[in-house]
Parts: structure tokens; C-alpha cells; sequence
């Protein structure tokens, strides 16, 4: 099993897409993506629950 995450559905126009083994290691990637593509995008509280949510399991 992996996790997998698409930019795209949390509402941007990105063709970032990651898949991971781990959950944290996804969450290390979108973070990273996100500082480098999107630094106007925050990731505490709320937003990473709401990341967490279009979390899909491959
Ligand atoms: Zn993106």
C-alpha cells in the first residue's frame, strides 16, 4: 500500500502529484512542493487537515 496525492484536487491548477510508502513522507514532499510552487500556501492547522483529507491510499 502507498499514499498518493494530487495537487490539483485541493482546488489549485498544479500537475503535482506524489506518491509515497509513508503518510509523513507525503506530507514532507507536499510540504516541500508547496515552499518551492505555492509560497503563498499555509500549511498548519486547518489546510493540513484539509491535505490530509485528499490523502488516497494506492
Ligand atoms: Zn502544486
Amino acid at each position: 500500500m502507498a499514499y498518493s496525492i494530487r495537487c490539483a484536487d485541493s482546488g489549485g491548477d498544479c500537475p503535482g502529484e506524489f506518491t509515497t510508502e509513508t503518510q509523513q513522507e507525503l506530507m514532507s514532499h507536499v510540504e516541500l512542493h508547496a515552499a518551492q510552487v505555492h509560497p503563498d500556501m499555509e500549511f498548519e492547522g486547518e489546510t493540513r487537515e484539509q491535505l490530509l483529507s485528499f490523502v488516497r491510499t494506492v
